[in-house]
């Protein structure tokens, strides 16, 4: 034992969570598309693809993650401590903090490196069952993992760019899918034939009395699903927006207007007049 490298490098233990609890959708007989296994977000074959549910958590589901009923699923002062698994090489790790800079400059919330103390954190770990990329949602208690594959010879999974790593962390911070909302009904059509049928309850949408949104919907959202996603025949869509002048729903790229304004709302960053007018501004200008 290296009594000065334990204090150098501040490693916590990896929590009992790599095989995190799965609903029953029948996973052994189905074959995901090309264009799926090309996808690492809808690969672990989590609930709604990547997000992980404990049973208690299933339960949450049917009433939504609403923060007035659920106060400690949120982070208290919007701190989240986080450390990432050196198993990353330095560029991955870069692609990642590049993710929480990003929030971190357009919402008041704090990503902030674990110092070792605080009970509960991020723990960014590229998990090796279920691999891809996938998360809780909102704060877990305790070493609560995000895993973000690391590209390998198959492409760039989910540190192509910061991306998927906002998504998987918007999750962390406690929000769903958008098309998920209870009024999605209005403004996408779900086309329940084309989806593999294991994995139709990952259209399930929200009842009116769960919703926390108070903002349009989102096409534009990095929660948004893309039009093929769980498509059992290339060509054939999963969902399509209703609105004739939408083109293309969901973009991994970085977060929309809605998300961003989605998040600070969430977090209470409007509290001060000042400070509502400045992350109003930042998500207006630095939204997808
Ligand atoms: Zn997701």
């Amino acid at each position: 034992m290296c009594a000065r490298c334990s204090t150098r490098f501040l490693l916590p233990p990896v929590p009992d969570v790599v095989h995190p609890p799965v609903p029953d959708i029948g996973l052994s007989n189905f074959t995901l598309t090309e264009e799926e296994n090309a996808d690492p977000e809808l690969s672990p074959g989590l609930f709604q693809g990547d997000m992980a549910l404990t049973n208690d958590f299933y339960n949450y589901w049917r009433v939504g993650i609403k923060f007035d009923a659920y106060p400690d699923k949120l982070w208290p002062n919007g701190i989240v401590p986080y450390t990432i698994s050196p198993l990353y090489e330095p560029s991955e790790q870069v692609t990642i903090l590049k993710a929480m800079k990003i929030i971190n400059f357009m919402t008041c919330i704090k990503l902030v490196p674990w110092d070792g103390k605080a009970k509960d954190y991020l723990l960014i770990w590229p998990i090796k069952y279920p691999k891809g990329c996938w998360s809780f949602v909102g704060r877990y208690g305790g070493a609560q993992i995000l895993s973000l594959q690391p590209p390998d010879n198959k492409g760039n999974n989910c540190l192509g760019n910061e991306g998927r790593a906002i998504h998987e962390l918007m999750h962390a911070l406690g929000v769903f899918h958008e098309q998920s909302r209870w009024d999605r009904d209005k403004f996408v059509k779900i086309h329940t034939d084309n989806i593999i049928p294991q994995f139709k309850g990952n259209f399930d949408k929200q009842s009116l009395d769960n919703t926390t949104y108070s903002f349009e919907y989102d096409y534009d959202s990095i929660m948004h699903y893309g039009k093929f996603f769980f498509s059992k025949k290339k060509g054939k869509p999963t969902i399509t927006p209703k609105q004739p002048n939408v083109k293309s729903i969901g973009q991994r790229k970085g977060m929309s207007k809605g998300d961003c304004l989605k998040l600070n709302d969430l977090y209470g960053c409007y509290k001060n007049p000042g400070k509502r007018r400045k992350y109003y501004n930042i998500c207006n200008f630095m939204g997808v």
